[in-house]
């Protein structure tokens, strides 16, 4: 942040954003995470995003700008090369010919002689904005594929040399590319593999593995060789299975991958797994969660003991949801703990460890030993076995907030897949605080979004599977929609454009079925009720279901209608 904690806390008190003691808490708990003071605002969910820079827009005298919110023309993005955009962390955004001025906007815009470089390197005159990581990250994601044509060209000419040691060179030359397109793209995972007579690398991007870069197989071997170097691996061995874990330095930011080496038949295959630690900064609110939810889950987690269970199957964004928790439990005076399989982000404050299963760690076996250790609070990354469920809710009842995931499909199924696992229930109903079941969603692209109005016949048409009429009502009467008549009811889609490569959608969202766990719901979990019967009387007192959730979301432009019904169907 380019204005001093003083200052901040200054505009902070006068806008009535928080107290002098809520202010000190939060120094006290950046500089006990190492973390700036900016982004634990953000994570206790007290103020974050443009929100923030808002407010301090009207204490300085520089405009604030949402690169996310703003149309971005290509030639004007184009005025500067991607290099000066990484290097400066400055994205021009708009250009007056008239006058010969560009607006850029900066990370830090108080850096004077930089401008004045810019200036004379451009022959322009800036007018400074301010802008925030995440605008800034969104923006610089238009210069990905100069980034991608620089490796390419890289490629093209080190394919016509054969000597081993410009080829090791080049590896690290073309890694250093990669990464940084990997941080323009924010892929979940990288694949680099040997096919027949040449090396592929591969993304996924939102869930969809695309063939992005092909390379000599000779070049593909010294960018396997560099990941197995890097990760502390044997470079010598090839005909085993590795794994290991390295980190890179990208424009001052730390980019994580968790690695496996596996032997194919052309050679080996390496997948990286991003563990990029700015996408585990996301408050409650920014992973999708409604207002209501996140005082619901706050409430929940500070009671003295009880169980806090994340639903859904494999990919739908469990992991991220228990990091926003333990960040919003992590406190000076609660002891917090993990066993973990495997440790995705490193916590500052936390201890975490990893199932090893060849060795006997298990869940069970690791929570055992963590028991010992005089914990507050207890992460088990998953609940798979009866043993494992059986200590879990032993270790709920003795007083220790317990968060954990479990494959079910919805929030109320969890109750049933722990009766399978055997647990009684009069050990879990008084255990049983909250289930948070999820989904994720692709977000439309906020360049190409265009709104239509609903046709009676197409609510008709799926009326009859996903009950939305009914839905609507009942959003209405809990007023969660903006709008009055029927006929104002408006969806939304993505025309496709160049920034999202024509698919209309980019990036993704989570949508949430929130149970909490009444006394009354107590009651009927005692007496062992069916869980459709719970599930009626949850939602009769206004629990949403993951459709009516993502259905508050497809209203608000997020996501469309279809993209719901395809996750749920
Ligand atoms: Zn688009």
């Amino acid at each position: 942040m380019f204005i001093s904690n003083e200052k901040l806390k200054k505009i902070l008190l006068k806008a009535e954003m928080l107290d002098e003691d809520t202010w000190a808490d939060i120094v006290k708990n950046a500089e006990r995470l190492k973390s700036p003071v900016e982004d634990i605002l953000r994570e206790r969910d007290v103020i974050g995003g443009h929100f923030l820079y808002e407010l301090i827009e009207k204490e300085v005298r520089l405009p604030y700008v949402n690169l996310k919110k703003i149309v971005l023309h290509d030639d004007v993005l184009d005025r500067f090369d991607p290099a000066t955009v990484s290097t400066a962390k400055a994205i021009p955004y708009e250009f007056d010919k008239k006058k010969k001025t560009l607006k850029v906007a900066f990370l830090d815009p108080t850096n004077a002689a930089l401008i004045r470089t810019l200036e004379k390197k451009y022959k322009v005159k800036i007018l400074p904005a301010f802008t925030g990581k995440e605008s800034y990250r969104f923006a610089s994601k238009h210069y990905q594929t100069s980034v991608a044509n620089r490796i390419r060209k890289v490629i093209a000419k080190i394919a016509k040399t054969t000597s081993k040691k410009t080829q090791s060179q080049a590896a690290r030359k073309i890694f250093d590319s990669i990464v940084e397109y990997i941080y323009y793209t924010q892929p979940s995972d990288v694949h680099i593999e040997h096919l027949t007579d040449e090396g592929v690398i591969k993304l996924r991007v939102d869930g969809f593995l695309r063939d992005e870069i092909s390379l000599p197989a000779s070049l593909a071997t010294e960018i396997l060789n560099l990941i197995k170097y890097e990760s502390s691996l044997k470079t010598d061995a090839h005909r085993q299975t590795a794994d290991g874990r390295f980190a890179w330095n990208v424009f001052g930011e730390i980019l994580a991958f968790r690695v496996s080496i596996l032997p194919t038949y052309y050679g080996e295959k390496a997948c990286l797994r991003v563990l990029d630690e700015s996408r585990q900064k996301a408050s409650m609110r920014e992973l999708g969660f409604q207002e209501v939810d996140v005082g619901t889950i706050k409430k929940e987690i500070k009671r003295p003991y009880g169980l806090i269970l994340v639903a859904g199957p494999t990919g739908s964004g469990k992991t991220s949801t228990l990091y926003a928790l333990l960040k919003l439990l992590n406190v000076e005076g609660v002891s917090i703990a993990t066993i973990e399989d495997p440790v995705e982000y490193s916590i500052r404050h936390i201890n975490q460890t990893q199932v090893d299963a060849e060795n006997g760690f298990t869940f069970a076996k690791g929570l055992r030993e963590i028991l010992r250790q005089d914990p507050n609070v207890i992460m088990v990354g998953e609940i798979r076995d009866n043993e494992t469920a059986g200590i879990v809710i032993q270790s709920a009842l003795t007083g220790h907030i317990v968060i954990s995931t479990l494959h079910s499909n919805t929030a109320i199924e969890s109750i049933t897949r722990l009766r399978n696992m055997d647990i009684r229930p009069y050990l879990l109903a008084p255990t049983m605080n909250l289930v948070i079941s999820q989904r994720l969603v692709k977000r439309i692209c906020p360049y190409c979004r265009e709104s239509f109005a609903l046709d009676n016949a197409f609510l008709d048409s799926i009326d009859k599977d996903t009950g939305i009429r009914a839905s609507l009502d009942k959003l209405k009467k809990l007023g969660l929609l903006t709008f009055q008549a029927d006929d104002d009811v408006r969806f939304f889609r993505g025309k496709g454009c160049s920034k999202c490569s024509g698919k209309g959608m980019s990036g993704r969202v989570g949508i949430f079925e929130i149970f909490n766990v009444s006394e009354d719901i107590q009651k009927m979990i005692l007496e062992d009720k069916p869980a459709r019967d719970i599930q009626k009387y949850a939602e009769s007192k206004g629990m949403l279901t993951l459709f009516e959730d993502g259905l508050t979301k497809v209203l608000a432009g997020e996501t469309t209608i279809g993209e719901i019904m395809r996750i749920l169907s």
